[in-house]
């Protein structure tokens, strides 16, 4: 996806990437299952290094066409990020209207609109102020 047309007209994009129009969903259940998987992953990862066997677990996780040359991070994250994104829902923030547009299901292309209750003067803005030490306020 790159544009998406809120129901106020305006047009939500994604083009830029990293923005501050998209993010993602997490319920409780889901992110305990994401937090356990990175260190399951980890620990998967690590016990197939002591083995000699780092070959083995990338085979486990990827096809042929997987670079062989990466690092063992650089394979984390990527198995991670799949991970990640089974277990959430996309959402986009208009920026005009404050209305989120959440994805019905991961992997879905339904997108169910979420309306603020305050009018457009008083709702600000919440996706990418959505960090707890506030060093990474957009632009
Ligand atoms: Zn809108």
């Amino acid at each position: 996806m790159s544009k998406f047309g809120c129901t106020c007209g305006n047009v939500i994009s994604d083009v830029q990437c990293p923005n501050d129009v998209t993010g993602w969903l997490l319920s409780d259940k889901s992110s305990e299952e994401f937090f356990s998987a990175i260190s399951d992953t980890i620990d998967a990862y690590l016990q197939h290094l002591a083995d000699g066997d780092a070959d083995g677990w990338r085979r486990k996780h990827f096809n042929n066409v997987y670079p062989s040359d990466l690092s063992g991070g650089s394979m984390i994250h990527d198995v991670l990020t799949g991970l990640f994104f089974d277990r959430t829902l996309k959402t986009m923030e208009c920026d005009r209207c404050g209305r989120l547009w959440i994805q019905d299901k991961p992997d879905g292309n339904e997108y169910h609109p979420y309306s603020p209750d305050c009018d457009a003067d008083a709702r600000t803005k919440m996706l990418g102020y959505n960090t707890a030490h506030g060093d990474m306020k957009p632009d």
